[in-house]
């Protein structure tokens, strides 16, 4: 699964280790409800980028 950042602050979420509580560990970005928000500045979803790995 893809991390994606906050473009806002920098704050990279990680699927695997999701957003305790509000997104159990596992979930992708994409299935985070519309009004999931960076928990670090509040940024929503639109706000992220999705990141390059290889
Ligand atoms: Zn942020």
């Amino acid at each position: 699964m893809k991390k994606y950042r906050c473009t806002v602050c920098g704050y990279i979420y990680d699927p695997e280790a999701g957003d305790p509580p509000r997104a159990n560990p596992g979930t992708a970005f994409e299935d985070l409800p519309d009004d999931w928000v960076c928990p670090v500045c509040g940024a929503p979803k639109e706000l992220f980028e999705k990141m390059n790995q290889t």
